[in-house]
């Protein structure tokens, strides 16, 4: 299907749709969050509108992956999803469509499209966050699979999650990238524990997640032993790509919020035309991504410039709410000021999350503009 004839037909859906889609309850919860997330990504699959984009091989009804960002965007701008939760799936998705064996993918990317999985993604470790080419936890093979021990940490969603595609150490540190291999575990196997990390913005939105003599079985394989960096270096240009379109599309949506909610003389001329500004400049350049994804281009380190632009928009949207919401966003009660509350302070991690802004910077200068060594 093209474009302009899914934006109708998805469009008039959702219009007519609208009451079996919307919360049945406040979202005041992460745990809300998830249970809309479950039923929106059902309702819109079973109607077939979640199917597109992805390919025939994993369940999908083929077409271009615009039409996943449109979708992405569509549920967003209605306030149907949370953004950060829903573009799990445009992360992790396309990874085991392109590294797990085709029969695991075909198997599984239904479950995670459909709402009936989550999945969540460890990399992150004690110490080893940015320098993700270090990370420590082991897998040792034998005759089944590998064993798995060691320690994740900020892994989003891990609570909920059934699956987890996991980056261990195969080969020793001093081999770097070559020593790295990329797995898709079962949560539910004997010697994982997952711990909830309690954050400011009220959600627990990531775990501490601990591995002890944990069985993966070698059909878990995602590509070849040893190219873990190779699925790492792909896996991260997609959390920088379709999933920030979204994101894009509820920021300009809370702008919209609270230019509707706040008197004009409330703000800075200056800072709305700031603000306004930025995202202009991030939706643009997301926009040239999502193309580029259409085209089938290989994304890389380029996608770095969107999550810079991303971190830059989200926090000067989320500055501006503070500007004209003071008193609700930092004392109110109620679910809104609650969701100002909690929208503005997990806005702080923009800069943290997918990589920090330094460390994109890094990759920019070294990857792009050739300045300085490529490590
Ligand atoms: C909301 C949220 C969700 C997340 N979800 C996940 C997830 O699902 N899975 C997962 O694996 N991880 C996840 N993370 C972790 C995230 O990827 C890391 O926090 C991030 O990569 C930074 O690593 P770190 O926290 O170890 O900080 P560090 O790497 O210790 O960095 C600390 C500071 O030093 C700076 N710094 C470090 N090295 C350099 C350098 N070489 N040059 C310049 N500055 C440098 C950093 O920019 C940062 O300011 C999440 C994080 C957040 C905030």
């Amino acid at each position: 299907m093209e474009l302009a004839a899914f934006r109708t037909a998805l469009d008039q859906w959702l219009d007519e749709h609208g009451d079996a889609l919307a919360p049945d309850r406040p979202q005041d919860t992460l745990d809300e969050h998830m249970a809309q997330l479950a039923k929106v990504k059902r309702l819109t699959f079973d109607a077939g509108f979640m199917r597109f984009g992805w390919s025939e091989r994993v369940g999908g009804l083929g077409g271009s992956p615009l039409l996943r960002a449109y979708l992405g965007e569509a549920l967003t701008t209605r306030d149907l999803v949370e953004p950060g939760i829903y573009s799990m799936t445009e992360t992790l998705a396309p990874t085991m469509v392109d590294y797990a064996a085709p029969a695991l993918a075909a198997e599984m990317v239904p479950r995670l499209l459909r709402g009936d999985e989550t999945w969540c993604q460890g990399f992150s470790e004690p110490g080893t966050g940015s320098n993700l080419a270090a990370l420590a936890c082991r897998a040792v093979r034998e005759d089944s699979g590998w064993r798995v021990t060691g320690q994740k940490v900020w892994t989003s969603l891990a609570q909920y999650a059934q699956r987890c595609v996991l980056l261990v150490r195969t080969g020793p540190v001093e081999s770097a990238h070559g020593g790295i291999t990329a797995l898709f575990a079962d949560m539910e196997r004997p010697g994982i524990t997952v711990r909830p990390i309690d954050t400011l913005h009220g959600g627990p939105e990531f775990c501490e997640v601990f591995f002890d003599d944990v069985v993966v079985p070698t059909g878990r394989l995602l590509g070849q032993e040893g190219q873990g960096w190779s699925v790492a270096m792909d896996l991260l240009p997609h959390e920088r790509s379709t999933a920030l379109w979204h994101k894009a599309a509820f920021l300009q949506r809370r702008l919209q919020d609270l230019l509707d909610t706040v008197a004009e003389e409330a703000l800075d001329p200056v800072q709305v035309g700031e603000t306004v500004q930025l995202l202009a400049a991030f939706r643009a350049r997301s926009r040239a991504t999502q193309h580029q994804l259409a085209a089938g281009e290989r994304l890389g380190p380029e996608t770095s410039v969107d999550k810079v632009l991303a971190a830059g928009a989200e926090q000067a949207v989320f500055d501006l709410v503070e500007a004209g919401l003071a008193v609700e966003v930092l004392l109110g009660d109620g679910s809104s000021a609650s969701r100002w509350r909690s929208e503005y302070l997990f806005s702080r991690a923009a800069t943290i999350y997918g990589g920090t802004s330094e460390i994109q910077r890094n990759i920019i200068a070294r990857r792009l503009l050739d300045l300085g060594d490529d490590r």
